[in-house]
C-alpha cells in the first residue's frame, strides 16, 4: 500500500481549495478513464516489453485516482463507514 505523508496530503488540500467541485469531478472522471483505458490496453499486449511499460502507466494513472480520490473525499467528506462496511461484505460474501 502506498502512503501518503501529511505533507503530500497539505499539497493536495491546497491545490482542491482552490477547486470548485465541477473541477474536482470533471478530474477525477479523467483519471478514472484514463486508468480504465490503459488496465484495457494491458490485455492486448503480446510482448514482455510492452507489458512493462504498459504497468508503468498504469500505475502513473493509478497515481493520479488516488489524489483524485483524495480530492472527492474533501469535497464529499470521509467515506471511512462505506470502505469498513464493503470490507466486511467481502469477508462474509467475498465479492
Ligand atoms: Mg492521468
Amino acid at each position: 500500500m502506498i502512503l501518503i505523508s501529511d505533507n503530500q496530503l497539505d499539497v493536495i488540500h491546497l491545490i482542491v481549495n482552490k477547486w470548485g467541485q465541477h473541477q474536482s469531478i470533471t478530474r477525477a472522471c479523467e483519471e478514472l478513464n484514463e486508468l480504465s483505458v490503459d488496465l484495457l490496453k494491458l490485455l492486448r499486449k503480446n510482448s514482455f516489453a510492452d507489458y512493462d511499460k504498459q504497468i508503468d502507466k498504469i500505475k502513473d494513472e493509478m497515481a493520479d485516482v488516488r489524489i483524485a480520490l483524495e480530492h472527492l473525499e474533501i469535497k464529499f467528506g470521509n467515506y471511512q463507514k462505506e470502505f469498513d462496511m464493503k470490507i466486511e461484505r467481502l469477508k462474509v460474501r467475498g465479492d
